[in-house]
């Protein structure tokens, strides 16, 4: 979000105090607690930026935008700053707006398979909260440990599960968010059938921060899967990969969670010392693909993968016999 700010090393202290001034010392971070912070995924810099603010509330993030308003300073707001884009990475005149200590989930409901969460909240977290209810909230990323939810909703984020459950877009059910000014905008839809009026969380779904700070959401769970099927298989020719798709899925009847193709080069990078991961079969194929079948079993997976074999789209295979080893697998499609 952008107000852009006067430079000029008077005014920007200044700014900064009068900042303190209204949100609180213990909100406000400056100096060292600044640039001490990883400025990204990929970054080998500490974060610059004036001041970098960490609100508990919708209200804090209010106060905070609105004073950035009306004194014209620009903000970028802070997820789990895993992005790939560097979208969120601050200038030295900008202040930062962490969403790190908004981490509530507020509601699981059971019957209706929702949250309700505050948007600092890690994926990771939720996920393992829908799990001890048996629930499944369905995007998963190799970021998932320190990405957030709000992160995930200004991305966009499609994860290694879009084939079957979509982008993130298709997971929201509602956002409350705060415009540049500090004007709240509720729009906490519950439901999932709901056709009235604007459907104002698309805005903000996919707009990098933006059109204002995305504060909290509703978010669709699943039932969690009773089985799934994992494996690795490998392709000698780009022109099978389809094939092999249209194949898994229509066989699957709708079960295909994942594909994931990865080329030779990665395959080997991350199977290969100091890599941790272990290589589960030959490193000399083209093409590699983790497949999942979330509603799936081992048994019905290998009968589909023997067709394949026969009709020669795939050379090699490892189906996963156990959790572990359906973490090896996905370790390799994770190890970015
Ligand atoms: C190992 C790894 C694997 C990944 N895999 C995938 C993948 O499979 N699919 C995929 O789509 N992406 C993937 N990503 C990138 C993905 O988009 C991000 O990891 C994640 O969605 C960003 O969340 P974050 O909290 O880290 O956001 P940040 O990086 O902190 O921010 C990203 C953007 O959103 C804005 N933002 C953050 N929080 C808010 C908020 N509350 N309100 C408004 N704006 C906000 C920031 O200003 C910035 O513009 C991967 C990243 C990594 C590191």
């Amino acid at each position: 979000m952008y107000n852009e700010g006067l430079i000029g090393g008077g005014f920007m202290t200044d700014i900064v105090s009068s900042l303190i001034d209204e949100l609180g010392a213990d909100m406000v971070l400056t100096g060292e607690d600044v640039s001490s912070r990883q400025a990204g995924f990929f970054a080998r810099s500490g974060v610059q930026a004036k001041a970098l603010v960490r609100p508990r509330t919708t209200a804090d993030v209010s106060r905070a935008l609105k004073f950035c308003y009306d004194n014209d300073q620009s903000v970028v707001a802070h997820g789990g700053l895993t992005g790939l884009v560097m979208s969120a990475v601050t200038a030295p005149d900008d202040v930062a707006i962490s969403l790190e200590l908004m981490n509530e989930i507020e509601e699981i409901n059971t019957v209706d398979r929702t949250a309700v969460v505050q948007s600092g909240v890690v994926l990771q977290a939720l996920q393992e909260e829908a799990e001890k209810r048996d629930l499944m909230y369905p995007l998963d990323l190799g970021g998932r440990g320190s990405c957030t939810i709000g992160g995930n909703i200004s991305t966009n984020a499609g994860g290694n599960r879009v084939i079957r459950y979509g982008m993130t877009r298709d997971m929201v059910l509602g956002v409350e968010a705060v415009l540049a000014d500090g004007t709240i905008v509720s729009s906490m839809n519950q439901m999932i059938k709901n056709n009235a009026g604007y459907d104002l969380k698309q805005l903000f779904i996919g707009s990098e921060g933006s059109l204002g700070i995305v504060t909290r959401a509703v978010l669709r769970l699943r039932e969690a899967p009773r089985e799934r099927a994992t494996l690795m298989v490998a392709v000698d020719e780009f022109e099978k990969l389809p094939n092999l798709l249209k194949h898994l899925d229509s066989e699957l009847g709708g079960t295909l969670s994942a594909f994931e193709l990865m080329w030779n080069n990665y395959y080997k990078l991350v199977t290969t010392r100091p890599a941790q991961n272990t290589a589960p079969m030959a490193q000399d194929y083209p093409f590699y693909v983790l497949v999942e079948a979330i509603g799936c079993d081992a048994d019905r997976m290998e009968n589909i993968l023997a067709d394949a074999w026969e009709q020669g789209i795939v050379v090699d295979a490892v189906i996963a016999q156990s959790e572990s080893q359906r973490m090896q697998l996905w370790g390799i499609r994770d190890d970015v």
